[in-house]
């Protein structure tokens, strides 16, 4: 097989989602001939459309902490930049502590958080409940504030990064899932669909939840399965609160739950599972609502009237650690994996989209490296996340 054979492309990107699309957009304006090609109909159908949109660099680890900070700078100016509007809306973060085991985990991350910068700090009851009015003040202890974090529209971005990629000349093919990888000489030769056999130096895995199925066509097992997350959102009503409100006391049926206003009024809820709840289904159940409404209006009892629109089901691609995979495979030379971004996908996007841009092309600068040891492959997946 010779490169002519077929039309050939510097880098197919596999999945157009919440990571694909911004790495489409910034390898396309660094110059590279890109290929994007997507299972579904447009841009941003995957996991992508079920995130409820949270932005947060307020993590504890650090190569998490520096790409979610580069991707608040992308989504807090893209509007100014390119003229698109994202709904951005810096709200802040609020993690709420009602009883001493939160306070003390919270308040022992809060020393690593800022002791890497982040703009962070521990707000007394009295404060917190004037930042959040309506949170039941029985037994509130306080909570951490981050004012910097915010939220915005997943589909909204998804769009504005393939509109602006397709501008600088990348190519997206929807409605084509990639059936299989052609490894020739010992290295990625090329894709092929139905439709078409494309030709490629360089392929990023970027299939989400599907990352596993993928990685196979090219010979490798890749850690990432989906696991199902609902979530929902009511009718809008006057704003009366601004940061997205995380609660971390473990439930029957729950690790936790976190919920925002949206710019347009409606609250926009979600809720971690437990135990996970494995596998592809996503047909939304009767136990999600009964389950969190009554944490909801436990943690703040005005929202009991509030009338619920809709709920849906989507997958997290989880991984054993619950951080994401990201690095070239070792086994097959030229596939780069960009996977397992378990809950925080969305946030994670622009800044990851930016890096792997310099990945592929071989122009990673020194701090890079922090990034590729903490995410490698080849890690040993034992850790875990303290806020993940
Ligand atoms: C209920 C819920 C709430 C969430 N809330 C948040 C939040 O507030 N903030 C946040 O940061 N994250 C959130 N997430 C997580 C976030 O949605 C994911 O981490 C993120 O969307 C994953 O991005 P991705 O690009 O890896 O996958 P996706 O966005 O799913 O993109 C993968 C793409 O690959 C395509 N694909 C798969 N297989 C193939 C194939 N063989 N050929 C071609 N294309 C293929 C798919 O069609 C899809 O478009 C939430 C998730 C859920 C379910």
């Amino acid at each position: 097989m010779t490169k002519t054979a077929f039309p050939h492309y510097d880098v197919i990107i596999i999945g157009a989602g919440s990571i694909g699309a911004p790495t489409a957009f910034y390898l396309a304006q660094s110059g590279q001939k890109v290929l994007v090609l997507d299972a579904a109909a447009s841009a941003g159908q995957g996991s992508n459309k079920h995130a409820i949109g949270g932005i947060r660099a307020t993590h504890s680890d650090p190569a998490k902490i520096r790409l979610c900070l580069r991707s608040i700078d992308i989504f807090s100016t893209w509007k100014e930049r390119y003229g698109d509007d994202l709904e951005w809306h810096k709200g802040g973060y609020t993690f709420v502590a009602y009883r001493e085991r939160e306070e003390k985990i919270l308040k022992d991350l809060l020393a690593i958080q800022k002791s890497l910068g982040l703009n962070i700090d521990w707000l007394a009851s009295d404060d917190m409940l004037e930042i959040v009015p309506g949170l039941n003040p029985t037994n509130l202890l306080g909570g951490t504030f981050s004012p910097d974090d915010g939220n915005a529209s997943p589909l909204l971005t998804a769009h504005a990064f393939y509109k602006r990629a397709v501008q600088h000349g990348a190519i997206f093919h929807f409605n084509e899932p990639v059936t299989n990888i052609i490894i020739q000489g010992g290295r990625i030769a090329a894709v092929q669909t139905a439709q078409a056999t494309y030709g490629t130096d360089v392929v990023i895995n970027a299939a989400g939840a599907y990352a596993n199925q993928v990685g196979r066509l090219a010979g490798m097992e890749i850690p990432v399965k989906p696991d199902s997350h609902e979530s929902a959102i009511s009718e809008p009503v006057e704003r009366f609160f601004h940061p997205m409100v995380v609660d971390i006391r473990p439930a029957p049926g729950s690790t936790n739950y976190y919920f925002y206003q949206h710019l347009t009024g409606q609250i926009m809820f979600c809720i971690t599972p437990s135990p996970n709840i494995w596998g592809y289904d996503t047909r939304e159940t009767s136990e999600f609502l009964p389950l969190i409404a009554k944490r909801m209006v436990d943690l703040m009892p005005r929202l009991r009237n509030l009338r619920v629109r809709r709920t849906w089901r989507g997958l997290y691609p989880m991984t054993p650690d619950g951080s994401p995979i990201v690095g070239w495979s070792k086994e097959v030379p030229g596939l780069l994996l960009a996977v397992g971004m378990c809950g925080q996908g969305y946030m994670l996007g622009p800044g990851l989209g930016e890096f792997l841009s310099r990945v592929a092309i071989g122009s990673v600068l020194e701090e890079d490296s922090l990034i590729l040891d903490t995410f490698s492959p080849y890690r040993a997946f034992t850790g875990q996340e303290k806020l993940k």
